[in-house]
């Protein structure tokens, strides 16, 4: 039994006032869901986003994942 990814990611809550859902995705794969998301439901508006009371938290983890502070 491997239980490799426990500790790290326990995925990423992603809001949407218009459809008033939140669902958790990987932090890997929270801009693609948002974007498809907002393409699919809301014709690209820029409405479902990262819960603000962690988006600082993931912008720190994104930031220090993956070099997004330029
Ligand atoms: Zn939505």
């Amino acid at each position: 039994m491997t239980a490799g990814t426990e500790s790290g990611d326990p995925g990423v809550p992603i809001v949407c006032d218009a459809c008033e859902t939140t669902s958790r995705v990987p932090l890997d794969a929270v801009a693609d869901a948002i974007e498809r998301h907002n393409e699919q439901l809301h014709n690209g508006d820029d409405i479902a986003t990262v819960d603000p009371d962690i988006a600082d938290q993931i912008a720190d983890l994104v930031a220090t994942d993956l070099g997004l502070l330029e």
